[in-house]
């Protein structure tokens, strides 16, 4: 095939493009430039995809798991064809350094693979008195898949594969903000995989909700903020529909007084800061013990400064801008909050003038607990730095938020950071590297940070149900 991913942005809806009557412009973060008008669905739209979704699961959850093993390998090999091209739409939508945009792509391509090499476990129990129990995963239906703008391809495709695997058909519903790479994804995928089995549909703020009370859909994968994942889980309940929740974070990393000062320092600048800091795991609460706090602060300080901002297309940028208007006026009212109540800034602070949504990296020092830099998940590149004395201090501090998505501990003294890492109310703790993810590794959030999980044989058994069929007198079966 032959895919032009400048321009041309339709909707996949029952295996064919489909524009509409209304549309919406996409900018590029970095230049505030218009570089796509895209359709914005119309409920009957939206109908039409979820009845082709609905019609296509009655003969794909009954095709053999080899042959959706299959769909999702050619899949991965035709996106890794397009991975230039993907890496330069990317950054272009989302506004990400063009190597972060490339990572991204290889990682889609990646865990594609990965989760085509997954079987669906089955199980047989002879319970001895006559009866067997067979239990096997079945698919649940329809899925709808939902996924914010700061890694728009890597959560998309966490959803699709997963859900593809297991015999669900899929309607993809981007952000408004990062549409394009979805949409050229449903394209890329057109006539690899039967009509109606992943379609494509993109629009403003009408179309999440629609999506979510829709009484087609049988489960929702969400990514996004935990304000509105409590609105898919309201959404969900009239239907009792199956809903797997990955939402905000607010990670601490905990910084003993053992560590190498400049390596731990350069690795958390980019635990913090990678992305301009809209990950979900970024490091946002940085605890460093109080025998260190300044000579780390230095250090941290001057890689800072040694990190090129600008547009990600061009050659050396290290960080990008914040990917859209309403992001970042959020980002520069924690700013403006931070001054407001006089907090120093140890790096930052001043807006830059002129288009894109710049923000320079704001290192804050040592602001007070309560402070909405320390209590809110920034989501840019503002990080408190805090000082901390004992361990059970900084546990309880670390752990006295709302949020439980991931976190750090740093030091060499490795049982000691094992037995930090076990008390942190977190889905994930990483100990002396930050952000390692695997397909295979089952990743998600304890507290208001989500609900079940993405990845692993646990992520894929997300989508679907277990049925048990238990016979009376089957012994030699
Ligand atoms: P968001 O909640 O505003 O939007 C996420 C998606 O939901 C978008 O596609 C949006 O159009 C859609 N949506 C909005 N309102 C809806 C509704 N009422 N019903 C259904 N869908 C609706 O989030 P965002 O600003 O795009 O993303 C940033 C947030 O995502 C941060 O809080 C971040 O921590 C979180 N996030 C979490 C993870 C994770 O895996 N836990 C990963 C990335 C981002």
């Amino acid at each position: 095939m032959q895919l032009n991913l400048d321009s041309g942005y339709t909707m996949t809806v029952n295996g064919r493009a489909e524009t509409s009557a209304q549309t919406f412009d996409v900018l590029n973060p970095a230049t505030e430039e218009r570089i796509a008008t895209v359709p914005d669905a119309s409920l009957a739209q939206l109908n039409e995809a979820v009845a082709a979704a609905t019609r296509a699961f009655a003969q794909w959850s009954e095709t053999a798991l080899e042959r959706r093993q299959a769909a999702l390998l050619a899949m991965a090999d035709r996106l890794e064809e397009y991975t230039e091209g993907f890496m330069r739409l990317l950054t272009r939508e989302q506004g990400k350094p063009h190597a972060d945009a490339r990572a991204e792509v290889g990682r889609c391509v990646a865990w594609l693979r990965a989760t085509a090499a997954r079987d669906l476990p089955a199980t047989r129990l002879d319970d001895g008195a006559g009866r067997v129990f067979e239990t096997r995963h079945v698919p649940i239906g329809v899925v709808a898949a939902i996924a914010p703008w700061n890694f728009p391809m890597t959560l998309a495709i966490w959803k699709i594969a997963p859900a593809l695997l297991a015999g669900n058909t899929v309607v993809l519903k981007p952000s408004p903000f990062t549409p394009l790479t979805s949409l050229k994804m449903g394209e890329l995928f057109r006539d690899l995989l039967p009509p109606g089995v992943l379609n494509v549909v993109c629009g403003g703020d009408r179309l999440g909700p629609w999506l979510t009370e829709h009484p087609g859909i049988d489960k929702i994968a969400f990514t996004g903020s935990t304000a509105t994942g409590r609105r898919v889980m309201q959404s969900a309940s009239g239907r009792l529909k199956r809903i797997t929740l990955e939402l905000g974070g607010n990670d601490a990393a905990i910084v003993l007084p053992d560590v190498d000062v400049r390596e731990t320092a350069a690795k958390l600048f980019w635990g913090a800061f990678r992305n301009s800091s809209q990950f979900c795991l970024a490091t946002k609460r940085l605890y460093v013990h109080e025998s260190i706090y300044d000579e780390f602060a230095a250090a941290l300080v001057e890689h800072a400064r040694g990190v090129v901002m600008g547009d990600g297309a061009q050659p050396g940028t290290g960080l990008g801008p914040i990917q859209n208007r309403p992001q970042y006026e959020r980002v520069k009212d924690l700013i403006a909050d931070a001054h407001r109540n006089g907090v120093r800034f140890l790096a930052g602070g001043d807006i830059p003038q002129g288009k894109g949504y710049f923000v320079p990296v704001a290192i804050l020092d040592n602001p007070p607990d309560d402070a909405r830099s320390v209590v809110e998940e920034a989501f840019g590149p503002v990080l408190p730095l805090l000082k901390y004395r004992d361990i059970d201090e900084v546990v309880q501090r670390a752990n006295d938020t709302d949020y439980g998505l991931g976190g750090s501990v740093w030091s060499k003294d490795l049982a000691l950071a094992r037995s930090i890492a076990r008390r942190l109310e977190t889905g994930t703790v990483w100990i002396n590297h930050i952000h390692a993810m695997s397909p295979d590794v089952p990743f998600g959030g304890r507290k208001q940070s989500g609900l079940g999980v993405e990845n692993g044989l646990e992520g894929l058994l997300e989508y679907t149900s277990v049925q048990t069929v238990a016979v009376l007198g089957d012994e030699a079966a």
